[in-house]
């Protein structure tokens, strides 16, 4: 079996891992970064992203691309509630792309900054010394071969056995969705640039923890990504298959019906679990950093993941380079990641939680919140996050304590 020796390991390389290595590279460390995928792969996803990342894109290369390419610039967004009532608003511009072309820009930015790739390795377990992680097991190209390295991020997404090997895989059926994602053609009455989600009336026991149907505009709004999502608990509880879900919501709903009248599928619906958090879980242990949806830092309400596996992945970079100048990847060292990544999700991650438990998750409050928004001077051009937090803050008397919106 083959060994290869690096400083620095990154296993994934999604928008974590990639930005991970191209901080890392830029930092002058010696980097390898590794993904089980051929790539350019696809990723299930709405494609959604929120300014805050413009400026990593920006320095990375990859935004003009990125804006080349877009399917879509998002400005305005419409919430629907269980009873069809909606209200609009709008959202900081925020650009819609694919992901198969969006994370392989990503990805070769971090080669082209000096960090080296290998495609076709899955990292099956954690080498283990003394209870610090010194790398991976792995398989390439289906033969054993083992990376050790002075340092691990840990960025394989949710399915990680990684993070599960060490104790840090989130699994609170509550705050894990899973999202379906399918393009659909045909579709009628969407806005170019007004993303639109549904909140399904499934009737779970009365009343229903979160069953959202979304979709996003392409090419001016006749293409669109639809998604579904429900929660690892509402899933139990229904028993429903994605395809059950979708039907349900075209033939069954007013704004299902319109929409998908002509609708076509092109290709087929393909789930995919998304772990989210109300706050930022530990991702430090002696050895090791892990990012992402590896230990489920999507944000609750709008399943928006990248940006918490982003930032999380240039903080880890910054931490690791301190210890690399130093020679130290004590745990104390690299534990310094921890507050500065949770002083930068943490805000997002706390208001979408909010936001899900307060507002949409109670029927009668968000159909206050409707009364509320339509009140609102100006609406419909009032900005979504600032309204939210108005009224969590004046009707709900809810302390944000520093949270806040990122749309
Ligand atoms: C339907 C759906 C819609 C979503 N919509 C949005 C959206 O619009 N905007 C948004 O911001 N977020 C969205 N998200 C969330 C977002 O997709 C994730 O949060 C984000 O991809 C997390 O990035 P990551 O780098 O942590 O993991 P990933 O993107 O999952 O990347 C992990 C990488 O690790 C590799 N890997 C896995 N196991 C191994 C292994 N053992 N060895 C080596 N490599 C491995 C994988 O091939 C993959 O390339 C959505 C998610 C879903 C499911």
């Amino acid at each position: 079996m083959s060994t290869i020796r690096r400083t620095a390991l990154v296993v994934g390389a999604g928008p974590g891992g990639s930005t991970a290595a191209y901080y890392l590279a830029k930092h002058g460390v010696d980097v390898l970064f590794v993904d089980k995928e051929t790539w350019p792969r696809d990723k299930i996803c709405g494609g959604v992203y929120v300014p805050a990342l413009y400026p990593m894109l920006k320095e990375m290369g990859a935004y003009d691309e990125m804006i080349k390419y877009q399917a879509c610039e998002i400005t305005e967004f419409r919430l629907i509630d269980r009873h069809e009532d909606y209200v609009d608003m709008r959202t900081a511009p925020a650009m819609i792309a694919t992901r198969r072309f969006t994370d392989d820009w990503i990805r070769r930015a971090a080669i082209k900054e000096g960090a080296d790739f290998m495609e076709n390795f899955e990292a099956t377990s954690l080498i283990m010394r003394k209870g610090v992680v010194k790398g991976v097991h792995g398989l390439y190209h289906n033969q054993p071969m083992d990376i050790e390295a002075d340092v691990t991020v840990i960025a394989n997404g949710s399915h990680s056995e990684l993070t599960r090997q060490l104790g840090l895989f989130p699994d609170d059926p509550d705050l894990t969705m899973y999202c379906f994602r399918a393009y659909v053609d045909g579709v009628e009455g969407l806005a170019p640039h007004m993303a639109e989600e549904y909140y399904v009336p499934m009737g779970l026991n009365g009343w229903s923890p979160i069953c959202t149907t979304w979709l996003n505009p392409h090419y001016g709004g006749k293409q669109a990504v639809l998604g579904l999502t429900i929660t690892e608990k509402a899933l139990r509880e229904t028993g429903l298959s994605s395809m059950e879900f979708y039907e349900y919501w075209k033939n069954n709903t007013k704004f299902g019906q319109e929409r998908l009248a002509h609708a076509t599928l092109i290709d087929k619906f393909r789930g995919w679990r998304l772990p989210g958090s109300r706050k930022l879980g530990k991702g430090v242990v002696p050895g090791a950093i892990a990012i992402g949806d590896s230990i489920g830092a999507a944000e609750t309400a709008f399943e928006y993941g990248i940006p918490s596996a982003m930032t999380g992945g240039k903080i880890a970079a910054d931490v690791i380079a301190e210890c690399d100048k130093k020679d130290d990847f004590d745990f104390s060292e690299l534990s310094k990641y921890q507050p500065l990544a949770e002083q930068a999700l943490n805000p997002s991650l706390g208001f979408n939680a909010m936001f899900r438990d307060e507002l949409l998750n109670k029927e009668e409050v968000m159909k206050d919140f409707f009364r509320y928004v339509k009140a609102q001077p100006g609406y419909p051009e009032i900005m979504f996050g600032d309204t939210a937090a108005k009224y969590m803050m004046e009707v709900l008397h809810l302390d944000l304590g520093g949270n806040a919106s990122n749309q």
